[in-house]
């Protein structure tokens, strides 16, 4: 451990590379990032490899990645080895495999003498008997030396009651059942899991394991071999489960627990997901729901994590997402949402015209939930519009008590006080809507601009007809409604 690292709290993310990164991973490494920031502390990016089998191709990227997205920036890590040679675990095999041969040496820890056809044969009769399989009562009576190739299992020095603190769930204690010789290094020469973090966590000066419950029965195992080595365990910081909606059960892939950069994908910004995810099991004690990154530095606390699980509830990172949008300046705003409506309108081969893309920005920031709804509102066609002729549905043109007769008459009119703008007035909603407003009230509002609105537009919802016809233009809107026109001689 690097001097400068002494006294100072180190917390670390060690995600293994097996798929893409998902809400619980990414809420784990948020806490223990914020846990660091707020006491001037260190947080390390750890990857924990061993497990060759499970390890996916690419996950690595797409750890950094995620991370990187929500702002969750590491002091050591993959691409920043520090003062350790190495925070990805398969570059450190050397100095397992040291330790594992002085634990070996010292009696601590003996080459696993059975065929995988035995180790099942004992687990048949465990779960026969309906007892735990313990391999502490198959320990050999005497051990060989190991030479480095047989898996090398830990020999558990003292079978007995562990008790420990938790900084979440306070004092907890396990029987001696919980105890058992473990595998340390496998047969392939990769360490395992229970091995591996503890001799990295006391290299790196880790001070805070934050985790997941489920490593919660594990412990009094690595208590043993903490014990065994003389370390000093780290506090632990066990995060409660997310749960699903409705609480019945753990947050799972069906229930919505995906890839976090689909949330990217989907158009959320990172302060609403990572304000999202810092409730997920923890609350400032308050009402407030709103926290910034500075405003979450300044609140987070431990103390204040809860023991039971912490819900999602996807209509709340919707919420936040508005609230964070709403927040963007008009630019923000604008690079922020362009990229999505750009691509969907393009994957729909809709021909983008610089001008009228530019304007409707503005006009899709009131409209939205979610700028993921913009894709889905894009995908749908919403605002095909914009730039190309609607085919609507002529029947739909009459409000509902107007003959077509008098549709067409008001559409005429229309199309008649257009014709006499010139393209500056047609620039201007206001200017549109005063030229329009004394005709339409005298004809019934809903009677007028309903079938102009349909004509310009094609759908039954969208922006008033004024802001549609400022924003397509004069020649486009009195075509528009010429074809509305047509359209209607077949009604
Ligand atoms: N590599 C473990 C996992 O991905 C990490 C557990 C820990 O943080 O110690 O689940």
């Amino acid at each position: 451990m690097s001097e400068s690292m002494d006294n100072k709290v180190v917390t670390r993310f060690a995600p293994s590379p097996t798929g893409f990164m998902h809400i619980g991973g990414v809420r784990t490494a948020l806490f223990a990032y914020l846990w660091a920031r707020k006491n001037d502390g260190v947080f390390i990016l750890r990857i924990e490899d061993t497990d060759k089998e499970r390890e996916v191709a690419g996950s690595i990227r797409h750890i950094q990645d995620s991370l990187h997205w929500l702002g969750i920036e590491w002091d050591f890590g993959p691409d920043k080895p520090g003062p350790f040679g190495s925070c990805i675990q398969s570059e450190r095999l050397d100095e397992y495999l040291a330790i594992a041969h002085d634990l070996a040496d010292r009696g601590l820890a003996y080459p696993d003498p059975y065929t995988p056809e035995e180790l099942e044969t004992f687990r048949a009769k465990a779960e026969a008997e309906r007892r735990p399989l313990l391999m502490r009562e198959h320990r050999p009576e005497s051990f060989m030396p190991w030479d480095g190739k047989a898996p090398l299992r830990f020999k558990v020095p003292e079978i007995k009651r562990y008790k420990w603190h938790d900084e979440v769930r306070g004092n907890l204690e396990a029987g001696e059942e919980a105890l058992d010789d473990f595998i340390l290094i496998k047969s392939d020469g990769y360490p395992t899991y229970n091995f591996a973090h503890i001799i990295d966590d006391r290299d790196m000066g880790v001070t805070h394991i934050f985790r997941g419950d489920e490593f919660i029965s594990s412990v009094p195992r690595f208590l043993s071999l903490y014990d065994a080595l003389g370390i000093v365990p780290p506090k632990f910081v066990t995060l409660p489960p997310i749960l699903r909606p409705d609480k019945t059960k753990k947050l799972g892939k069906r229930d919505g627990a995906k890839d976090v950069l689909e949330y990217r994908a989907e158009g959320y910004l990172p302060d609403a997901m990572m304000n999202f995810l810092a409730l997920i099991g923890w609350n400032p004690g308050t009402e407030q729901e709103l926290f910034d990154r500075e405003a979450l530095l300044q609140a987070f606390d431990i103390s204040r994590i809860q023991i039971h699980g912490g819900v999602f509830n996807e209509e709340k990172l919707q919420w936040l997402n508005r609230e964070y949008l709403l927040k963007l300046s008009d630019i923000d705003f604008a690079n922020y949402v362009a990229p999505f409506l750009r691509e969907t309108l393009e994957k729909r081969s809709i021909p983008i015209t610089e001008n009228t893309f530019i304007r409707i920005i503005p006009i899709i920031r009131e409209r939205i939930n979610i700028s993921g709804d913009i894709a889905t509102m894009a995908e749908e066609g919403e605002f095909d519009f914009y730039f190309v002729d609607p085919i609507g549905d002529s029947s739909k043109l009459p409000s509902k008590n107007e003959s077509i007769d008098d549709v067409k008459k008001h559409l005429i009119y229309v199309r008649e006080v257009f014709a006499g703008f010139s393209e500056e007035t047609m620039d201007d909603h206001n200017k549109i809507k005063t030229s329009l407003w004394d005709y339409a009230t005298e004809h019934g509002r809903g009677n007028v601009l309903w079938p102009l609105r349909y004509a310009l537009t094609g759908r039954e919802h969208s922006p008033d007809p004024f802001i549609v016809a400022s924003i397509i233009g004069k020649d486009p809107a009195i075509r528009r409604i010429g074809n509305a026109l047509h359209a209607l001689d077949s009604v």
